[in-house]
């Protein structure tokens, strides 16, 4: 058995932007947490949710 790449055992769903894994969200391709997440989509202007 080998487990090499995994850092964390949940899967490494950490957030790209801080490193932390909280409320990570996984949309449009990025993975980031909410609060990350809410200035990258202001950024990326995903400030209306269809
Ligand atoms: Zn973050």
């Amino acid at each position: 058995m080998e487990r090499s790449g995994k850092k964390f055992g949940r899967g490494a769903n950490v957030c790209r932007r801080c490193g932390r894994h909280q409320a990570l969200i996984r949309k449009y391709g990025v993975y980031v947490c909410r609060q990350c997440f809410r200035e990258i989509a202001l950024d990326m202007g995903f400030e209306k949710y269809e």
